[in-house]
């Protein structure tokens, strides 16, 4: 496994070639060998150089579908076949325009297929660049975000918790670091990092000095330089061997191939017994072989899947738009199914913009806004707090107040101080940090230790019951003193008073210690409170009462303060009246389908493993859960929800790579909004399934019927071949596009597991059925008997009765508890564009006479007309009332 050089790349001397044994190495050894400097990182054009000769930093990915596979595909279905076997035997009887004009309509139904699969395709293969990770790389001096795809060997990359590993790296600098490497050695504990090279056979698992592509840090921040990427990367190496993963195919897709499979028998079977019985009666033995491949053609509903992909990608695209990610399609489907949201509050619920509004200190509870400059000098208390709360901070504030980097919370403090008149960097300069324990959320609070001369001071910030449990004293007017039972209820009452108010509440604390690797939090002196304000987002009290409308549930679980959850979960409506606020550690002793549970809206102090039980608990009672989540730790929950949603701005790749849906704006109104478009993408498949369904099985009952009670065959083979691979479609592909009406977030979830066509469905396609063959009869016996019509002008008034029956079909897939005139449907442009079309396609053969005659139609006369409209509205009419009475007593 030892890396020398890629093979196959003449690397020139000096200008950077991949290091040998890079583990083995120390670290100026590879950045030498990778010919760059640990402050300056390549230059751009040294980068794009390399890039151009190692390659992009990516796994073999699937290459484009090529456009013939796509029509070698289109042309080994059934369908194809059939229509094929039918043309031979056309040409075999010497009937030549019959055979040309199947493959005419052999031709078109394999273009539109073709157009169709090729979208499909293109939509999919864009969505897969969507979701592409970055890097924090240094180049050309300045720290950059790039493209992880475009990291190249001797970047210099610095990486902290919750990233993942962009490539592979040589780490430099490591602190804390830990990464958890299960991904590429199975291994589930994550591994402790540093800089010391191992010995040159050690084991990829034993590298203690490398981190690997695919791989992900818990824990800890470091810097690095690129060793491997892309195919020289042992990800890349593995996912080499192992070929590429196939794109799973989400329930809906496999559903509707499996509907497709049965149905394909079924009508084989049925057309067989249909043509055999019209030999026995005497009917002309052609004439019944190739209707019965016409009908078989006409009742395969191969493009069903495909068109359900169509839909599900388009649906991919509008969500990001909206800007919810959707990292895989059959996550589209169960988002239309949630029926709870688990979500977090801070940068969720609220705007994550915050202020500091009050500080208590020993002797009082100030108005941060009443602080100035000046207040320091007299305030030995306030200073100790301000400094604290700027040396203990990942975060920075430019000249400007507004141009903050990091955590909101630390921004805030820091904008605080400076209006008192300290500044970071000066506290820093004074004095130097030397190390620092980064926050985590067990134990909610962090820590960083500065050299103050001969000693050092420890600032704390964090949680403040989690501060309170571990300080000994108190800094009182007189200097630090014990922190006794009266001093330490005081504080929790200030607590409770602050958080009650609604405000984050923050507690600093500090120590003097000598040694600099002693535990940071223990016997720490307590300096004061601060609470902030952080407003709940404007749009959320409406995104929560539309979920309500929707029939989904609201649930707030957060690592804060009860008082302050409860207090924003009033704000936004999530906590009315009856619901309860529940903290983390209460769970354990509760039932996890008791009252108490159920009427739970807000769970404060909550820990990742407590928001999995959560999570499991609301599964267990049948809710299908999205929930969200930012860090690392919320990894686990994220996987066991049905939605996993990571935040784009605030959350770590870990999170995003354990979800599937990802908020490119972190806000809450953004996840009804995706469960909108996930409900009415399954609508609009289910609809455009049952369309197709119900024309083919119209047309197989007419004609059946037809030969069963020995009437004029109302269809002929080439007229079914024309309905179903030309007019049916374009209503139908209108119905797949179709946008949801205001309905959509007025009713309860579909049940999680309902079929794509249920008992429902299947009756109303019965009903169709049965509709359409009394309709087309009907037509026939007026054709005949008022008329007195005979052969092709019979013909062509059940065929058009029949076709323009099923153009008015569309409106029958509405949802039954809409409004009958007022509904997507109606509303929908695309439809009354097919409609035009098809139109136009049904006249053509009418009117053209060449056409006429290889159709067996004749221009109709106005009595006719009369005939095929009156009977196909009649239908139309007669549909609206069943369903209107099938649907009878259900609230719309
Ligand atoms: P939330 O669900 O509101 O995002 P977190 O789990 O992030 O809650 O934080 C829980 C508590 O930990 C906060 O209320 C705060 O008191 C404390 N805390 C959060 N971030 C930090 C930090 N960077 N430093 C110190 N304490 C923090
Ligand atoms: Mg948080």
């Amino acid at each position: 496994m030892d890396r020398t050089s890629v093979s196959g790349v003449d690397a020139p001397s000096g200008a950077g070639t991949l290091p040998d044994l890079a583990h083995a190495q120390n670290p100026e050894g590879v950045l030498s060998q990778l010919a760059v400097k640990t402050e300056q990182g390549l230059s751009s054009q040294e980068a794009a150089q390399r890039l151009a000769r190692f390659g992009p930093n990516k796994s073999q990915e699937a290459a484009p579908q090529s456009i013939w596979r796509v029509v070698i595909h289109q042309l080994r279905s059934p369908v194809v076949v059939l229509l094929f076997v039918a043309a031979l035997l056309a040409f075999f009887f010497q009937e030549w325009v019959e055979g040309f004009a199947i493959l005419a309509v052999l031709l078109l139904n394999t273009l539109i297929g073709f157009v169709t699969e090729i979208r499909a395709i293109r939509s999919m293969e864009a969505l897969r660049l969507l979701g592409s990770k970055s890097a924090t790389v240094l180049r050309d001096g300045q720290l950059q975000i790039v493209d992880a795809g475009a990291l190249v060997p001797g970047d210099i990359v610095s990486m902290e918790a919750g990233d993942a590993v962009p490539a592979d790296i040589r780490l430099i600098h490591a602190s804390g670091l830990a990464v958890d490497e299960s991904a590429l050695t199975g291994e589930s504990v994550p591994v402790d990092k540093m800089v010391q090279a191992v010995p040159a056979d050690a084991r990829v698992e034993d590298r203690s000095c490398m981190v690997f592509r695919g791989t992900a840090v818990v824990r800890g921040h470091s810097t690095g330089v690129v060793t491997g990427t892309g195919h020289s990367s042992e990800l890349g190496r593995i996912s080499d061997l192992v070929a590429t993963a196939k794109s799973e195919r989400s329930p809906i897709e496999r559903g509707l191939s499996k509907l497709a499979g049965q149905m394909v028998w079924l009508t084989l079977a049925l057309t067989v017994c249909l043509a055999l019985m019209g030999f026995l009666r005497g009917e002309d033995m052609l004439l019944m072989a190739k209707t019965a491949i016409a009908l078989a053609v006409a009742a395969i509903p191969e493009g069903l899947p495909i068109v359900a992909t169509l839909a599900l990608a388009r649906g991919v695209w509008r969500m990001a738009s909206k800007n919810a990610l959707v990292e895989r399609l059959s996550a589209v489907e169960t988002l239309g199914a949630t029926t709870l949201i688990l979500t977090d509050k801070t940068g969720t619920l609220t705007e994550n913009r915050m202020h500091v509004a009050k500080i208590a200190l020993p002797f009082g509870v100030l108005e941060a806004s009443d602080v100035g400059a000046g207040d320091l000098a007299a305030n030995a208390g306030l200073e100790s707090l301000f400094v604290a709360g700027t040396l203990c901070s990942s975060a920075s504030l430019g000249k400007d107040d507004s141009d903050g980097v990091g955590d909101p919370m630390e921004i805030a403090l820091l904008r605080s101080a400076r209006q008192a008149g300290m500044e970071r960097t000066d506290r820093l300069r004074a004095l130097p940090q030397v190390a620092m324990h980064a926050f985590e959320t067990e134990k909610r609070m962090m820590a960083t230790v500065h050299s103050d001369g001969a000693a050092y001071l420890v600032a704390v910030k964090g949680a403040p019951e989690a501060v309170l449990s571990h300080c000994t004293q108190v800094l009182d007017e007189a200097g630090a003193v014990p922190m006794d039972k009266a001093r330490r209820d005081q504080w929790e009452q200030r607590i409770a008073d602050l958080a009650d108010d609604g405000l984050r509440v923050l507690a600093l604390a500090n120590k003097r210690v000598s040694d600099p690797e002693a535990e940071p939090y223990s016997d720490l002196v307590l300096l004061g409170l601060v609470g902030m304000v952080d407003p709940a987002r404007s749009d959320v009290p409406e995104a929560i009462r539309l979920c309500h409308s929707a029939g989904v549930k609201v649930v707030m679980a957060t690592g804060d303060h009860g008082s302050t959850a409860s207090s924003i979960g009033r704000q936004v409506g999530i906590l009315k009246d009856g619901a309860r606020t529940i903290e983390g550690h209460e769970l354990a002793s509760m039932d996890a389908n008791g009252s108490s549970m159920r009427d739970a809206r807000v769970f404060a102090r909550v820990s990742p493993e407590e928001k999995l039980f959560l999570v499991k608990a609301f599964q267990q009672r049948g809710e299908v859960v999205a929930m969200t989540g930012d860090g690392v730790n919320d990894a686990p929950a994220l996987r066991q929800a049905d939605i996993g949603v990571a935040m784009g701005i605030r959350g770590t790749d870990v999170a995003r790579e354990a979800a599937v849906m990802v908020l490119l704006d972190d806000a809450f109104a953004t996840i009804p909004a995706a469960i909108r478009e996930g409900r009415v993408i399954f609508g609009n498949i289910r609809r455009f399934a049952a369309y197709l369904l119900s024309c083919n099985l119209g047309e197989v009952l007419v004609v059946g019927l037809a030969i069963l009670l020995a009437l004029p065959m109302p269809l002929l083979p080439l007229q079914i071949l024309y309905l179903n691979l030309v007019t049916d479609v374009f209503p139908a592909f209108a119905l797949a596009t179709g946008e949801g009406d205001d309905g959509v977030m007025r009713r309860p979830p579909r049940p999680p597991g309902e079929a794509i066509l249920g008992r429902p469905q299947w009756l109303r396609l019965t009903v169709h059925g049965v509709v359409l063959s009394g309709a087309t009869f009907g037509a026939m016996a007026i054709g005949q008997v008022v008329l007195g019509l005979e052969g092709n002008a019979l013909l062509t008034t059940t065929f058009l009765t029949v076709a323009f029956s099923q153009l008015f079909h569309v409106f029958n897939m509405r949802h039954p508890a809409s409004h009958p005139l007022k509904n997507e449907v109606v509303r929908n442009p695309w439809i009354w564009a097919s409609l035009g079309l098809c139109t136009l396609l049904l006249l053509v053969p009418v009117y053209v006479p060449s056409l006429a005659s290889i159709f067996g139609l004749v221009p109709p006369t106005a009595a006719m007309w009369a005939t095929i409209l009156g009977m196909s509205l009649l239908a139309l009419f007669l549909l609206q009332i069943a369903m209107i009475w099938l649907n009878r007593g259900k609230v719309s």
